[in-house]
């Protein structure tokens, strides 16, 4: 409470503390203003999710696209979904937040897949909070009858952290997942540290490379080294490998080079809203496919 961390800052007698005390007051109430914020933006409708596609570079095929949170304030500008999921996870609202996003991206690849006549896998990034409600699986079955969605045509993006705390539990997670139909990530792959006998004991369809392993992988030997383990280990479990971030035709033509078709990255499209997808596809699926 204000008055009392005031008090005890002040009885502390040091300025130092003082100082400390007014700072972390300030951010807790800095958090707290952005919590009511995210509540009263999901009542009021101000999030929206852009989707950006994943390729294989290889066949040029869109293989599907991932829905990415934004919010736009009433000024118009946009924050990062990286600022407000912290603190949408610590306060729980990632929960009713996460449970619209599972919701909105699952309609919206129904209605693609009827508008273009042509399925559009869409992947939704899932939060560690989500993950291990007890109700998680059934607030999937639930959004995919709701679009009337077919299972095959969505996938969970997770993470490593989300994973490691509790593998057993985790594991048996993904296997009622799994069971329902849809399709398993793991996202910002390399990152995590968690052991790769992990992978045996987790049933998943796909590992996305972290930019971060991707960005210098035209000129640094051990991103290369990096790369080339993960491709070695999808192949040899039969998990499928995706290359994130990518931004340049060198990093294109390398990723193809080490055996990996499957990218997604500025190069070939940002994170856009989802009325902007469709002549994307025409563009990219048409006479000069591969401009990027
Ligand atoms: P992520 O799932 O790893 O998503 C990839 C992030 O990298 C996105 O940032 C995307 O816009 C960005 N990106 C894509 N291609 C490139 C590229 O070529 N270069 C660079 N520099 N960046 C690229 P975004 O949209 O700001 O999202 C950040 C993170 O926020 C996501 O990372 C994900 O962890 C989280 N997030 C986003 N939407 C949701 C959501 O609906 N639920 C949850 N729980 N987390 C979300
Ligand atoms: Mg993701
Ligand atoms: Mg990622
Ligand atoms: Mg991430």
């Amino acid at each position: 409470h204000a008055d009392a961390a005031m008090y005890q800052a002040k009885g502390a007698g040091r300025s130092r503390t003082h100082f400390f005390s007014q700072e972390l007051l300030a951010s807790i109430e800095a958090r707290y203003r952005l919590v009511g914020q995210l509540r009263a933006a999901l009542q009021e409708g101000a999030f929206t999710l852009h989707y950006q596609p994943k390729v294989n570079a290889a066949t040029h095929e869109l293989t599907g696209v991932e829905a990415l949170l934004r919010w736009t304030l009433p000024d118009g500008r946009s924050v990062s979904p990286a600022e407000f999921i912290p603190v949408a996870e610590e306060s729980g609202l990632i929960i009713p937040l996460g449970q619209w996003v599972l919701s909105e991206a699952c309609a919206q690849a129904r209605a693609w897949q009827l508008s273009l006549n042509r399925p559009v896998p869409v992947a939704v990034n899932i939060s560690g909070l989500q993950f291990t409600q007890p109700e998680f699986v059934q607030q999937v079955r639930g959004a995919l009858e709701a679009a009337q969605l077919s299972p095959h045509l969505l996938e969970l993006e997770i993470t490593e952290s989300m994973l490691v705390p509790q593998p057993q539990q985790a594991s048996e997670r993904l296997r009622q997942l799994r069971e329902l139909g849809v399709r398993l990530s793991i996202d910002d792959f390399g990152t995590g540290f968690s052991s790769l006998s992990y992978l045996k004991l987790f049933p998943v369809d796909m590992l996305k490379i972290d930019r971060a392993f991707v960005r210098d992988v035209t000129t640094d030997r051990s991103d290369v080294a990096i790369v080339e383990a993960v491709i070695g280990i999808g192949q040899a479990l039969n998990i499928q490998v995706l290359a994130e971030g990518i931004e340049t035709q060198q990093q294109v033509q390398t990723l193809l080079d080490l055996g990996c078709p499957d990218m997604q990255g500025y190069h070939f499209a940002r994170p856009m809203p989802a009325d902007q997808i469709q002549a994307w596809i025409t563009r990219w699926s048409g006479p000069d496919a591969g401009q990027g």
